[in-house]
């Protein structure tokens, strides 16, 4: 199986979490995002527990909040001593309804507006990650307004081509999210970043990319030399000791067999290895090292369910297998293509098979699952699922032809709750005048 929390019972139904898909979706209705929450738990206690032991004192990972943003997920971060990312004044709102403790976020975003700086000063955010110089300006003046002396730290760009799809590509130079290090603009960031009485620049963070297998170690190798070596040169030229380097996200996740199954901890203990040795060679210390982590800790912990309904088979052509969700809940296909697992989960295993396109419900052609799968003998009303929606899904959900957002349901080891109930039509009108 993709993950070793998907089994088939003796039903030959699809199981996650050690639960039969098909009661799920018969007691809670269908569309239906699932996600195993120890699983998650699991995926933060591995990151912090490898970072400590391989990267050093203080070094800890932070989850990018934009991958899966409920309150029960900043709950769960919480209880983890999780940080987080998070990127607009509505992300900042669910994490403080969540009592997650403030000082532990950090903001990012390339086009954080007036309101949204004041409001995250006010929250009490822990770190700003500045991502331009326009930014860096206005912070200044509304954290003096505030009478606050604000942390930040100040994204660059390395310069580095993960080589993944260009929509998830950001550490290149042409990027629209921070300064090139390149073009010396970085430099230039650092010196005005001193020069404000309000601004406390603490470190440095860049972020390359998702989705980055990084086989061979180039990727994070590269641009952990790239950083460490702007450190030294921006700590001896202001005379200072930042020691904190935030290296971003972008494991990648296993959607389908094709991709490889990365040992994080590996990872990290040979990037801990280099980083340590690479500061040897640059007579530094080595910095406290902050990651990134989003889709790595919650993709694979959750799954969507949908029922069956439209069977149409084109002879000659091909055949759709239509589901009552899509673009709506998953607009990942639709966006960059992305490849998915399905089953049908009412009927694991078979040698009846149909080759389809699983396909959405919306009035546009390219709300498509997952194009060319083959489920098992599919039928109207049979439950579909899709794996590893844990990651981009909800958080990217619409509510395009007013298709309400399906709930959120959380299993855990003892029991299940709903986390995010099902929108409702009331819910649809709720901002209609
Ligand atoms: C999206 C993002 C992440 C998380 O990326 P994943 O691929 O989900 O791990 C981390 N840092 C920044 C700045 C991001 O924009």
């Amino acid at each position: 199986m993709i993950c070793p929390n998907i089994t088939v019972n003796e039903k030959n139904h699809l199981c996650f979490a050690g639960r039969d898909t098909t009661q799920l979706a018969e007691k809670y209705s269908t569309p239906l995002y699932l996600y195993d929450e120890q699983l998650i738990r699991q995926k933060c206690r591995m990151y912090k527990k490898a970072m400590a032991e391989y990267m050093g004192a203080g070094s800890r990972p932070v989850y990018a909040g934009k991958a899966a943003c409920f309150k029960h997920m900043y709950e769960i971060m919480g209880q983890e001593d999780m940080c987080v990312d998070l990127v607009s004044s509505g992300e900042i709102y669910t994490a403080m309804k969540a009592g997650f403790p403030m000082e532990r976020a950090f903001f990012h975003g390339n086009n954080k507006t007036d309101g949204d700086i004041a409001y995250a000063i006010d929250c009490g955010v822990g770190h700003f990650v500045v991502d331009s110089f326009d930014e860096l300006y206005a912070l200044d003046a509304i954290a003096k307004e505030k009478g606050v002396v604000q942390k930040v730290l100040l994204r660059v760009t390395p310069g580095i081509d993960p080589h993944t799809y260009e929509a998830v590509n950001t550490g290149k130079v042409d990027s629209k999210f921070g300064v090139a290090i390149e073009t010396g603009q970085a430099a230039e960031f650092c010196k005005a970043a001193l020069e404000l009485s309000n601004i406390s620049l603490q470190g440095w963070h860049c972020h390359v990319g998702s989705q980055v297998f990084d086989e061979d170690h180039s990727v994070y190798h590269d641009t952990a030399e790239i950083m460490l070596s702007f450190m030294k040169e921006m700590n001896e030229k202001h005379g200072l000791s930042l020691n904190v380097l935030n290296i971003g996200g972008g494991y990648g996740v296993r959607y389908v067999n094709s991709d490889p199954a990365i040992d994080i901890p590996q990872n990290i203990k040979t990037l801990g290895d280099f980083i340590k040795e690479y500061c040897e060679k640059l007579a530094m210390p080595a910095p406290i090292i902050l990651m990134e982590p989003g889709r790595s800790i919650v993709a694979d912990a959750g799954m969507t369910l949908y029922t069956v309904g439209t069977i149409k088979k084109i002879p000659g052509y091909k055949n759709y297998v239509s589901i009552d969700g899509g673009m709506t809940d998953n607009p990942r296909y639709a966006l960059y293509g992305s490849k998915y697992t399905v089953f049908n989960a009412s009927r694991v295993e078979s040698e009846d098979k149909l080759r389809c396109d699983l396909v959405g419900r919306c009035c546009e052609s390219d709300d498509v699952i997952q194009p060319d799968v083959s489920l098992t003998a599919p039928g109207r009303g049979d439950v579909v699922a899709v794996c590893t929606t844990g990651a981009y899904n909800y958080s990217m959900s619409s509510n395009y032809n007013r298709v309400g957002r399906p709930a959120v349901l959380m299993l855990t080891e003892t029991g299940e709750h709903i986390a995010v109930r099902r929108e409702t039509l009331e819910d649809i009108l709720s901002c209609d005048m």
